[in-house]
C-alpha cells in the first residue's frame, strides 16, 4: 500500500535483476524529492506512476531527486523524467550515470587485468563483460546537477543528514532524519541479505581499486555510532534494530572470512579456484557477484593480515598465514 508515513512514502518497483523489486521513497520537503529512481524499464515507470497515482501525484510534480548510489536499479528511471529535473548525488556517481567513452575503455582495461590477476579462464572473459554491459542497459544517462557529501544537508531537505557508506558502492549515502532517526539506507543495510560488495575501477586519479567489503565494514561500523530508528531500505522491508543487525553482519562476514582462511590453509589458490568452492552451484551463472564477494572476503583476510599473497606471473596466490 502506498501512503504518506512522517512525510515519507515507499515505492516498490520491479527490475529485471535477480534481487528483485527495488524501493523509492518520496519525501515531502521544501520541494517534493524522490530518493532513488528504480530500473529504465517500461515496468518500472508504469508501476512508478500508478504508485504515485494512488497519492494523487504525477511524474511531474517531483521536485528534485537524490541518489543513494549509481546502481542501475536506483538511477535508471530519471532518462524518463524531464532533462530539466534536479538531480543530486554523491560525486562518484557521476562516473556511472554518465558514462564517457573514456570511462568505459579504463573500465574494460580494469577488467582485463582483474581477470587475469584471479585466474578466471578465459572463456569466462567475454561473457563477463557482456553481463556488465547488459546491466548498464537498464542505467541512465544524466549529469547531477548538484555534489551531496558527507555531512551536507540536502536542498531542501531541512532537518536531513548526508553520511557516507562507501561499500557496495564508492558512491553509497544514506539520509538521516536527525529528529527522530530515521534513515533511508538505499543498499548500504537490507533486511533479508548482505548487499554484494562490488568491485569498481580505480577512483578517479588513483591507480589501485578499491577494497569494497573492507570499506563497507568501516561504513557499518560508523553507522552503529549514530542514534538510528527506522530504517528505509533499498530492497525490502524495513528495519527496526539496526544496531543488533550490524553486529550479526559483521560477525557473520568475520565468519565466513574465517572459512575461506581454512580452505587457504597448506595450500594457495587464485581467487577464481575460491570462489567455486564458496560458490560451487552458482559461480558461472553469477561469476561477477560471485567473483566480487570472494574478493571481498580475501581483501578482508588480507587487512587483518591473515592470509599472504604472491604474485605469479598474471595471476595472483593467497594463502593462510
Ligand atoms: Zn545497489
Amino acid at each position: 500500500m502506498t501512503e504518506w508515513k512522517d512525510r515519507i512514502a515507499k515505492l516498490t518497483l520491479p527490475t529485471p535483476f535477480p534481487v528483485g523489486d527495488v524501493n523509492a521513497y518520496l519525501i515531502k520537503g521544501d520541494r517534493l524529492t524522490l530518493v532513488d529512481a528504480g530500473t529504465k524499464t517500461k515496468e518500472s515507470w508504469e508501476s512508478f506512476k500508478s504508485q504515485l497515482a494512488l497519492l494523487n501525484l504525477k511524474p511531474e510534480d517531483i521536485e528534485q531527486v537524490v541518489l543513494t548510489h549509481d546502481h542501475p536499479d536506483h538511477v535508471g528511471m530519471l532518462d524518463f523524467f524531464s532533462p530539466e529535473l534536479e538531480v543530486y548525488g554523491h560525486p562518484l556517481n557521476e562516473r556511472w550515470i554518465n558514462r564517457t567513452p573514456s570511462f568505459e575503455q579504463e573500465h574494460r582495461k580494469f577488467y582485463e587485468t582483474f581477470f587475469l590477476q584471479t585466474g578466471i579462464p578465459e572463456k569466462y572473459f567475454v561473457p563477463s563483460m557482456k553481463v556488465m554491459k547488459k546491466t548498464l542497459v537498464f542505467s541512465c544517462n544524466r549529469s547531477l546537477t548538484g555534489q551531496l557529501v558527507e555531512h551536507d544537508v540536502p536542498a531542501a531537505l531541512p532537518g536531513w543528514r548526508v553520511i557516507e557508506t562507501p561499500g557496495h558502492a564508492q558512491s553509497h549515502i544514506v539520509l538521516l532524519r536527525e529528529k527522530d532517526g530515521t534513515m533511508i539506507a538505499g543498499d548500504t543495510i537490507l533486511a533479508g541479505i548482505s548487499p554484494n560488495p562490488l568491485l569498481e575501477p580505480p577512483l578517479p586519479g588513483e591507480t589501485e581499486r578499491p577494497k569494497p567489503l573492507v570499506q563497507y565494514n568501516a561504513s557499518l561500523k560508523k553507522l552503529q555510532k549514530f542514534p538510528i530508528g527506522l530504517v528505509y531500505t533499498g530492497h525490502g522491508t524495513e528495519i527496526t534494530e539496526v544496531h543488533t543487525l550490524i553486529e550479526k553482519r559483521i560477525a557473520r562476514q568475520h565468519d565466513r572470512a574465517m572459512q575461506v582462511r581454512n580452505m587457504l590453509s597448506g595450500r594457495e589458490m587464485t581467487v577464481f579456484e575460491i570462489c567455486q568452492l564458496l560458490f560451487p552451484s552458482v559461480y558461472e551463472r553469477e561469476l561477477n557477484l560471485t567473483i566480487s564477494e570472494t574478493v571481498g572476503q580475501l581483501d578482508y583476510l588480507q587487512s587483518i593480515d591473515a592470509v599472504s599473497v604472491r604474485e605469479e606471473g598474471t595471476a595472483v596466490l593467497y594463502t593462510a598465514k
